[in-house]
């Protein structure tokens, strides 16, 4: 399990993902955003992770219900998030 997996299982509201594509995965590129350096291609490969994950529609709506300063910022759910977060946001994926 990745420090990334390991973060998400603990945050109380997060739903448990078994089988979710980003444990065992470089938890360094769903952590790229615009600004980050050699962010692109890493975001590439993120997205591409999710968009193969079992987990892609509940971790979805996980991240949908939170407010929009609360979603992690990087790449969750096939998506790339801008926002820094203030609340909840894994620290170390
Ligand atoms: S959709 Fe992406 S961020 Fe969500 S559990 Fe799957 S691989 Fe991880």
């Amino acid at each position: 399990m990745t420090l990334l997996a390991e973060q998400l299982d603990d945050l109380a509201h997060m739903p448990r993902l078994p089988g979710a594509a980003c444990r065992g995965a470089n938890a360094a590129i769903f952590d790229q955003a615009p600004g980050d350096g050699h962010a692109r291609g890493a975001r590439k490969a993120a997205v591409a992770i999710c968009g193969a994950c079992p987990c892609l529609v509940e971790c979805r709506d996980w991240v949908h219900r939170l407010a929009p300063d609360q979603r992690p910022r990087g790449v969750t759910a096939s998506e790339v998030i801008l926002t820094d977060i203030r609340v909840n946001r894994p620290q170390l994926r």
